[in-house]
């Protein structure tokens, strides 16, 4: 990287997209954000919008920085629209297939010096910059959602990752106002390979009949302090990530002490993948949440 970073490119509008270009747009980047759809980018700036003008609402933020925010954010219908992006963040679906499909379309189009980040939650970054013509220049910069409220971002180089890369990556993180650890690249990083099995054991709990959704949530919040409960977390995270996340754990450590619940299987052939798609371990289509068994 010799350039500054100015403009950031953000791959997928979903929730870690939209929260990663609510941050960097509060903190003075221009953002541009690319999806597979127009209406996904559409749908996304929205939320962006609206979740700027809900903590101006609560009096966490003024309306001229919203209003600034949102005027650095532009959409990037088609992928040749990040071309003048200093730094990309890939921030799409859990999938390496679709990932692979993104860099390969994506580097051709970016400029030789920009770096290419990844905020997958459990993929080797090592072969995910693999698979660009970067890999010096590529590194996983990991948010935890959301983005707006959690402090920290792990920070992950691959096996090539320059320093010039990982500093670059350092010093856009600090602007952001979070702060940094750093994580070597095994499979799941820090944060998520001692919480993925957390969840994962809180939906056996359920699976094998140990207690209720309600039981186990209000076990670990009022028994352990935790702020969410495991399943309640689960839903907020996406099941689909969930099982992802534990399916990367299984393949790349080979101990079957990762290998996903059946139950949590279920859910995400069902389609009901958490808040995101109004039903999971909670139903969310009424007004308060209803657990689903
Ligand atoms: P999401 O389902 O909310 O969003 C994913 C977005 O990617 C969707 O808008 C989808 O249309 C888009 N997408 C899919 N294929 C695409 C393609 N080919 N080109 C462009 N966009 C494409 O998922 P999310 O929760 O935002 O997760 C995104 C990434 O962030 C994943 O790698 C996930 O592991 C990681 N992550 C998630 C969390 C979390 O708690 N959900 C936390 C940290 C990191």
């Amino acid at each position: 990287m010799t350039g500054k970073i100015e403009t950031v490119g953000i791959v997928g509008a979903g929730q870690m997209g939209g929260g990663i270009a609510y941050v960097s747009a509060l903190a003075g980047y221009n953002v541009l954000i690319y999806d597979i759809s127009p209406e996904r980018i559409e749908k996304g700036i929205a939320t962006i919008n609206g979740n700027l003008a809900r903590h101006v609402a609560s009096g966490k933020l003024d309306d001229q920085a919203r209003k600034d925010a949102m005027a650095r954010i532009s959409s990037a219908p088609a992928m040749a629209d990040l071309a003048s992006a200093d730094l990309v963040i890939e921030a799409a679906t859990e999938d390496e297939t679709i990932k692979r499909k993104i860099y390969a379309q994506l580097c051709p189009l970016l400029n030789p010096e920009a770096v290419l980040a990844t905020n997958t939650s459990s993929i080797s970054i090592t072969r995910l910059a693999a698979q660009t013509d970067r890999p010096e220049r590529f590194i996983g910069i990991h948010f935890m959602n959301p983005v707006p409220v959690m402090k920290l971002v792990e920070l992950v180089r691959g096996i090539a990752t320059e320093d010039k890369t990982f500093e670059a990556a350092k010093e856009f993180v600090r602007n952001l106002d979070k702060t940094v650890t750093v994580s070597e690249d095994f499979p799941a990083f820090i944060v998520n390979r001692i919480l993925l099995p957390m969840i994962n054991e809180a939906i056996y709990t359920l699976y094998e009949g140990v207690g209720t959704v309600e039981a186990i949530d209000t076990a670990m919040k009022l028994g352990a302090n935790h702020p969410m409960g495991p399943l309640q977390l689960a839903d907020f995270i996406g099941l689909d990530t969930c099982l992802s996340i534990m399916q990367v754990l299984h393949d790349g450590l080979s101990d079957s002490k990762y290998r996903p619940c059946p139950l949590l299987v279920k859910y995400v052939e069902a389609g009901w993948l958490g808040r995101k798609t109004g039903r999971g371990f909670y139903d969310y289509r009424g007004e308060h949440p209803v657990p689903t068994r």
